[in-house]
């Protein structure tokens, strides 16, 4: 093992979606590779509530997220409500976090077109508009979900609410919202899958490296070299192997910048 592989980082991964059975030697395996942080997102209440657990087991190595999926079905209005409050009571309480997963159901939406239905983004952006106030009402960074053109009604949002510290997981887009992204310096993360994606490999060489995080959204699995592979923390090592490849640095610059990146923005 070499000197940067104790200096990984995982900006966006899914503890929860890991059987309970196995999420502690998940954990354990992703602190034996050389991760140190782990930012935990949320599904909803009860996955928040999981994340806020896992956050007091491991200070200063997992941060948690509360938020709600976009891809999900609109939570009703109790359940809503109860979720903001819930979050609202960690700030009072003087606990560390962020908000997200939230953002708009791209794929969601896209399938539903495939199949000839029409998935209305109301409810989705009046949704994810009630956690942007939030994020600027507690001053927390947000974790978006945001993908094509999702992003740029995601970037309206948040200038609308003056939301500054924003964080695109797993971004994907057209030339003029990376650049709009650039300008307003918010900050993405890169998966397991510029290993194989063209699209990721061309936005890592634009992207600063400043606002680049590294992220497996584990559980999911990854394709090419990664086919049949159980996703863990552990393969931001390759990430950062990319990363270095692609901006032309070395592979220890590339992880201690990508850690320092989580950690600033995160503030873990
Ligand atoms: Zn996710």
């Amino acid at each position: 093992m070499t000197e940067w592989h104790h200096r990984l980082s995982d900006a966006h991964l899914h503890v929860d979606l890991y059987p309970a059975a196995t999420r502690t030697a998940m954990l354990e395996q992703a602190w034996a590779d050389g991760v140190e942080a782990i930012v935990a997102v949320s599904m909803d209440l009860a996955s928040s509530k999981i994340n806020r657990e896992l956050s007091l087991r491991y200070p200063g190595r997992i941060l948690p997220v509360y938020g709600y999926h976009p891809e999900q079905v609109i939570p009703d209005r109790k359940a809503h409500a109860a979720l903001l409050s819930w979050i609202r009571q960690r700030a009072a309480d003087g606990e560390r976090f962020a908000i997200g997963e939230v953002g708009l159901p791209y794929y969601k939406r896209t399938s539903a077109a495939a199949a000839g239905e029409t998935l209305s983004l109301k409810p989705y952006i009046e949704l994810l508009e009630s956690f942007i106030g939030l994020a600027g009402e507690l001053k927390r960074p947000i974790a978006l979900h945001a993908v094509y053109e999702d992003a740029e009604t995601v970037c309206d949002l948040l200038e609308k609410h003056q939301v500054e510290k924003a964080h695109f997981h797993w971004f994907k887009g057209p030339p003029q919202t990376i650049n709009r992204m650039m300008a307003s310096g918010y900050y993405l993360s890169v998966t397991p899958d510029v290993a194989y994606e063209p699209e990721i490999q061309s936005l890592v060489t634009r992207y600063p490296l400043e606002l680049m995080m590294t992220e497996t959204d584990g559980p999911w699995p990854f394709e090419g070299p990664y086919t049949g592979q159980a996703t863990c923390p552990g393969m931001t090592a390759d990430v950062v192997r990319h990363i270095a490849r692609l901006k032309g640095i070395g592979e220890t610059e590339a992880a201690t910048r990508t850690r320092d990146n989580l950690r600033s923005f995160y503030g873990i």
